[in-house]
């Protein structure tokens, strides 16, 4: 959170330790936090209205009363950035090329703004699973993936009032490897697309928080194995999952890059690598829009 605080405009280096303001005469402490929050970029997703993208939608100027934004029931993030408010919109990897309609509130007064979502092709990524069950569930497994299910949806249709620091650092160190979005055959059956980012490495390789939040969730699941779930506030969700190792219980607060578990292989895997999520207004996202400007 200090690191978003302290990073003035333009992604100029120089003033970024908190320290560094201890030397300053404190009556100049406001000054510098005002100039910096106005003036800063917050480092905002990538604009990127496609299925399983981010679209930023201009609400207006900052300086007034911040807006609320709903896609149907659902309430976005709505965010300063370079002296507006913006509000993000997870629009989900099934959406059609069509027009979604957002309703904005300015106090008593309700608009509306549309998105056009443009297409995108993902590719096609055929996975072979040794373990037939994770492909092929029996009817236990099934009654365990749907209690499981009622759990997780709940995790990620929170909308907690924190403001969410959207400057994401990657969370483990190791290669990309499965990218967002691929269309799925397993075992040459099609299952859902992927809906996360895959880091490869191996199984004991620390998972840190890409920026602070509070864990909203742990548990070991079916198909996500060992998973940990972090609340970033106003619908910004992560999680890890197939972790071989979890270091932090629910209702923990974490910074940005502390641990909070370990790469592992649990769950639906074909090896050791950490599955990235990221959802905004319930919805999955592709993680590497947070990380874009690097
Ligand atoms: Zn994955």
């Amino acid at each position: 959170m200090l690191r978003f605080l302290f990073i003035p405009a333009g992604n100029v280096e120089g003033i970024t330790m908190p320290k560094k303001f201890l030397l300053l005469p404190p009556s100049l402490l406001p000054f510098l936090l005002l100039v910096t929050l106005s003036g800063s970029a917050a480092a905002l997703p990538e604009h990127s209205p496609v299925p399983g993208g981010v679209a930023l939608l201009d609400l207006g100027r900052a300086d007034q009363p911040q807006p609320m934004a709903k896609w149907g029931a659902q309430p976005l993030a709505v965010l300063p950035e370079k002296g507006r408010w913006v509000a993000l919109l997870g629009i989900p990897l099934e959406t059609p090329a069509a027009e979604l309609e957002v309703t904005v509130q300015h106090g008593t007064l309700f608009s509306k703004k549309t998105v056009s979502v443009q297409i995108k092709h993902y590719p096609e990524q055929r996975l072979t699973i040794k373990d037939k069950r994770k492909v092929e569930p029996d009817p236990d497994d099934l009654a365990r993936i749907a209690r499981e299910r009622t759990i997780t949806e709940a995790v990620k249709r929170r909308f907690g009032d924190a403001q969410p620091d959207t400057d994401f650092d990657l969370p483990a160190a190791g290669p990309l490897s499965s990218r967002f979005g691929l269309r799925r055959i397993f075992n040459g059956l099609p299952r859902n697309p992927h809906a996360g980012l895959d880091i490869a490495a191996g199984t004991g390789t620390p998972v840190t928080a890409p920026a602070a939040g509070v864990v909203s969730n742990t548990g070991d699941y079916f198909f996500n194995g060992k998973t940990v779930f972090i609340d970033h506030g106003q619908g910004l969700i992560s999680a890890y999952m197939h972790l071989s190792r979890i270091d932090v219980a629910d209702g923990q607060p974490v910074n940005k890059g502390q641990i909070i578990g370990a790469i592992g292989a649990t769950g639906r895997a074909t090896g050791a690598h950490l599955h990235w999520a990221v959802i905004l207004n319930n919805t999955p996202v592709d993680p590497q829009l947070f990380l874009a400007r690097r």
